[in-house]
């Protein structure tokens, strides 16, 4: 490889690309530079880069800068093209019906599926994802963004893990909303799928939520009690007012089997969500039943569709229902 005319570009050229296997430059990642009374301004298309990775790169340019006769001072400014990330509200008329185990393991078996999914827990009433996905540990911040943990395959970021556990939470408004703000805008690199586990209900932070972020559709779940689908029939009409799809209804807790004799009996009854999807015209997409084990692996921090067997398999169904539905739409956007 010959030696760019340029010194600021020579420098560059030996600098790697983190996301990539060669360097920046061939990446096509420097996307201006410039050397103006002793200052370089170096424009770097930092797409895909994780926190670590633009930190990373931005110290190599500046040591690289060092050695460039000229050059007194360097400026490094990271752009990245607007990675087109698909947010998918999981909401439910009432707290208690599963929402936030549908939430986990919905993103778990999305990214077995092959997609890169992050997930916000913004259940202010009672953050549970720490615990369902097992993950505990505070985020760091890096250049003031919140960094989401990894857990199971998916990243994720949680009200709880900002606040001491069993503070939670009469908060005000403007605190909650700021506390939001700093999840959904965390350092989410390049998710495509962004799942929200929606605080129960419809009141105000729900369509603060819902304005400000815009998700492109939401998944609604509910057990099959009367109760609960008059309570997520208001949530249906919450995402619709909003102009949000309402991609389909899930029903949780269906359905008890017993896990001594096998036998399968409904306390709550069963397949009254798929009626009541049916008579609201929206899609039903699938059945969880009611088992001890899912309630047992979500407080040991094992979210089910992360294992094998039947219970993943479930939630794999779901997730790929979703996936198609979210297609549908994006194809109905494009051709209106
Ligand atoms: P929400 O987010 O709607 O408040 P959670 O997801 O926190 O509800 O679930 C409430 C409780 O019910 C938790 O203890 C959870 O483990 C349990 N649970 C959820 N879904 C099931 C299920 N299908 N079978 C058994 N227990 C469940």
């Amino acid at each position: 490889m010959s030696e760019p005319d340029d010194p600021i570009a020579a420098a560059l050229a030996h600098i790697g690309d983190p996301a990539g296997q060669g360097g920046l430059a061939e990446a096509g990642r420097v996307a201006m530079t410039r050397l103006k009374d002793g200052v370089a301004t170096i424009v770097i298309d930092a797409t895909g880069f994780s926190a670590e990775q633009r930190a990373l790169v931005e110290r190599q340019v500046r040591a690289a800068m060092v050695a460039v006769p000229g050059v007194g001072d360097t400026r490094v400014a990271m752009t990245a093209e607007k990675l087109e990330r698909t947010i998918v509200a999981v909401g439910s008329g009432k707290g208690g019906v599963g929402k936030s185990t549908v939430a986990a393991n919905l993103s778990v078996a999305l990214a077995r599926l092959g997609k890169k999914v992050g997930l916000v827990d913004a259940d202010i009433y009672g953050p549970s994802q720490p615990r369902i996905m097992g993950q505990s540990g505070r985020p760091e911040l890096i250049d003031e963004r919140i960094v989401p943990v990894p857990a199971h395959g998916v990243r994720m970021l949680s009200l709880g893990q900002l606040i001491e556990p069993g503070t939670a939470v009469a908060w005000r408004g403007p605190m909650t909303a700021s506390a939001l703000s700093s999840l959904m805008e965390g350092d989410w690199g390049d998710c495509e799928l962004l799942i929200v586990d929606m605080p129960p209900g419809t009141g105000d932070v729900q369509m603060t939520l819902t304005q400000k972020w815009k998700p492109a559709g939401a998944v609604i779940v509910s057990t099959p009690q009367d109760l609960s689908l008059i309570d997520a029939t208001r949530a249906i009409d919450m995402f619709r007012k909003m102009d949000v799809k309402v991609i389909g209804l899930i029903e949780n807790m269906a359905g008890y089997q017993c896990p001594h004799c096998g036998e399968v009996s409904d306390p709550f009854g069963s397949g009254g969500a798929e009626a009541a999807a049916r008579t609201m015209g929206i899609p039903f997409l699938g059945r969880i039943p009611l088992r001890l084990s899912i309630r047992k692996a979500s407080d040991e921090g094992r979210p089910p569709a992360a294992g094998e067997g039947e219970e993943a398999d479930i939630f794999r169904a779901l997730a790929v229902k979703l996936l198609e539905r979210l297609r549908e739409g994006a194809m109905h956007a494009a051709h209106p």
